[in-house]
């Protein structure tokens, strides 16, 4: 037996380690498995390049429990190490790397909570160990090795028995750590960053039940075997001509097994230079909620998760879609705003949002009924990238799709050749309607139908923003929801002549009416629309309106506080409105004024509370 200190500089380097690691000691798992799938990689590689003395037949790495004994172990097939390479590797180098490390982090790992991303490696352990034993034994012809450690910079080491090749580390558990002796835990951890490890991972038994015997003679038998957690061989890491359809599908519920909605469609991401990425991101159902689906997308490094959180590796808008993204060169080991300055990340970045944009436009070309099907659920991600990535705009005005309130989908440049040429305001733009709200603006969206102009849905939380940018982008058009001030501009156009009151009358009427509802409120206007619609109309300007939401869903707070004021339309052509000029009795014309103020307001849905409770009173009174 030998007996040596550690080369290391700091007097105890581990009290630091525990204290840098304490917010992710779960990762120490993790970290000696990767270990132990190096070394078994290793030896498959030395025997496929020939290397002699080496037979194998499918090693596998096993987790064991051992509550009694306080103890976990991770067991390896693979190259081993001789006392020679404990020393080198175990005692030097590892250790030494371990220290630069915290010398290097100290200060800013701590709150970042990045620290659990490094590969701090072997050292992990003691986290959760109080002491750490390995026994060893390599492919090379040579004695193996037991080194132990307790977690003083003192270990010895000494040669074992051990007769198959391989590693065994034995973690003698902390009390403080004592949920690592928990089997559930363990699965859990397991199940969490080794799922598609590319060695089989063994974890205790299971039974299974197997069919033996033909024909009458046939039973059903139960055998036990090893209860293998992992699939070594998941889809992304496979050729895309190697899959179809259903194995994709397959793959996501592999992935999210709580998850019983399909995915809409897939896209497989596969590069090797200038960087290396693989992958699979589906777009599932998007609802309007956008917050609650995010983070669902799975960052791998070969086959090891890292972690479920993407913000800056990713665009944000595609945070959104779920699926897996492996890359070795994406840097962890640095906070997330470094992340999103760093030139590689930037380029992986670049190339998801490309390859994003390109499955959308082929989807469309290729199918364009099955697009239009699919759009309503998926266009938030796609409205939310135009708003964002100003490369993903370029090429998302070609294949955005506008829905009208008829159910036909267009696409902007369909559109300005759809919408009619009368269609236009003072500046001569095309004025394109749109309702965020079929139902709450029913009355509205009638009125412009009659006149035949196409009304569009659009109705997702962040559009008041993408119509602004779509109007910068294409100054010879102009969006306008249905209720918003222009649209009475439009149709008085087709209706100037028919107005049945003369001048001197309208003057009248706008007097009397402005009399009598909140000045600071409203500001009336007359207008010549059908006989048939309304007498008043409640219409609140488009800008004044779009400022509002958008303040509201992130931005410019100048408008907050902004007055709520309302155009007043008077439809001059309605006979409500001549009774009110012409009645002598001022109550009577108070009292239609009032009925037909509080029918507007219930159409654009103002009539609230105390008002409303009284406008059904007297409509009771009416109908009786
Ligand atoms: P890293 O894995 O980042 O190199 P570690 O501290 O995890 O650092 O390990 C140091 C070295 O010890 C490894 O590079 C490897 O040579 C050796 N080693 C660790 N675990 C094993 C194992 N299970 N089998 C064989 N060698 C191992």
């Amino acid at each position: 037996m030998a007996k040596g200190k550690i080369n290391v500089s700091v007097e105890n380097i581990f009290p630091l380690i525990k204290k840098f690691l304490y917010s992710d000691h779960e990762i120490f798992l993790r970290e000696l498995i990767s270990n132990a799938t190096d070394a078994t990689s290793k030896l498959k590689h030395l025997s496929s390049i020939g290397e002699k003395n080496i037979k194998i037949d499918n090693p596998i790495i096993e987790i064991k429990v051992d509550k009694k004994g306080k103890k976990l172990h991770v067991i390896d097939e693979g190259i081993g190490m001789t006392i020679d390479e404990v020393k080198k590797y175990i005692n030097e180098v590892a250790f030494s790397g371990a220290e630069e490390f915290l010398e290097k982090y100290k200060d800013s790992a701590k709150d970042t909570g990045i620290i659990g991303h490094f590969g701090l490696g072997f050292y992990s352990a003691f986290m959760v160990a109080k002491k750490v034993e390995i026994i060893t034994k390599s492919y090379k012809n040579e004695n193996a090795a037991h080194w132990i450690c307790d977690g003083s910079p003192e270990y010895s080491i000494s040669k074992s028995d051990k007769k198959e090749r391989g590693t065994e580390i034995i973690l003698h558990i902390d009390k403080d750590s004592k949920e690592f002796l928990e089997e559930s835990r363990i699965k859990n951890l397991l199940l969490k960053y080794n799922k598609f490890m590319p060695i089989p991972i063994k974890f205790g038994t299971k039974e299974i039940s197997k069919k033996t015997g033909k024909g009458k003679k046939e039973k059903e038998i139960k055998e036990t075997v090893d209860d293998i957690i992992n699939n070594t061989n998941p889809a992304w890491t496979k050729a895309p001509t190697e899959l179809n359809e259903d194995s994709y599908k397959e793959f996501y519920k592999e992935l999210y097994p709580m998850q019983f909605e399909e995915p809409l469609f897939n896209i497989h991401l596969n590069v090797d230079y200038p960087f290396n990425l693989t992958g699979i991101l589906y777009f599932p159902k998007i609802t309007n909620d956008i917050n609650i689906q995010k983070d669902k997308i799975q960052l791998y490094q070969n086959q090891v998760f890292v972690t479920d959180n993407v913000e800056g590796i990713v665009p944000e808008f595609l945070t959104l879609l779920r699926g897996v993204i492996d890359s070795p060169d994406i840097p962890l080991n640095v906070s997330r705003s470094y992340l999103q300055a760093d030139g590689a990340v930037k380029k992986i970045s670049n190339y998801i949002t490309r390859k994003v944009a390109d499955k959308l436009s082929s989807l469309y070309k290729k199918d364009r009924k099955e697009f239009e099907k699919k759009w309503n659920d998926i266009k938030v991600v796609i409205e939310y990238g135009m708003l964002s990535e100003e490369k993903f705009y370029e090429k998302a005005e070609k294949f955005a799709l506008y829905p009208t309130v008829n159910d036909k989908y267009f696409t902007l440049e369909e559109l300005k050749k759809k919408v009619s040429k009368n269609q236009t305001d003072k500046d001569g733009k095309l004025v394109i309607l749109y309702t965020s709200n079929k139902d709450e603006q029913h009355s509205y969206i009638e009125i412009a139908k009659e006149k035949g102009y196409e009304v569009l849905v659009l109705d997702s939380p962040i559009i008041s923003h993408l119509i602004q940018k779509i109007e910068t982008s294409n100054d010879k058009i102009t969006f306008s929801r249905v209720d918003a001030d222009v649209i009475d501009k439009l149709i008085k156009k087709e209706n100037e002549e028919i107005s049945k009151l003369n001048d001197k009358e309208k003057e009248k009427l706008k007097k009397i009416i402005e009399e009598s509802v909140p000045k600071e409120k409203y500001t009336v206007q007359l207008e010549s629309m059908d006989s048939s619609s309304a007498p008043f109309v409640i219409t609140f300007p488009e800008f004044m309106r779009r400022m509002k939401e958008m303040q509201q869903s992130g931005g410019n707070s100048m408008f907050g506080n902004m007055p709520e004021i309302y155009n007043l339309i008077i439809n001059v052509n309605n006979p409500i409105n001549s009774e009110i000029l012409k009645s002598k009795s001022k109550e009577k014309k108070e009292r239609l004024i009032k009925q037909s103020l509080d029918l507007a307001k219930l159409s654009q849905n103002l009539l609230k509370g105390e008002d409303l409770t009284s406008f059904i009173k007297r409509s009771i009174d009416l109908i009786k």
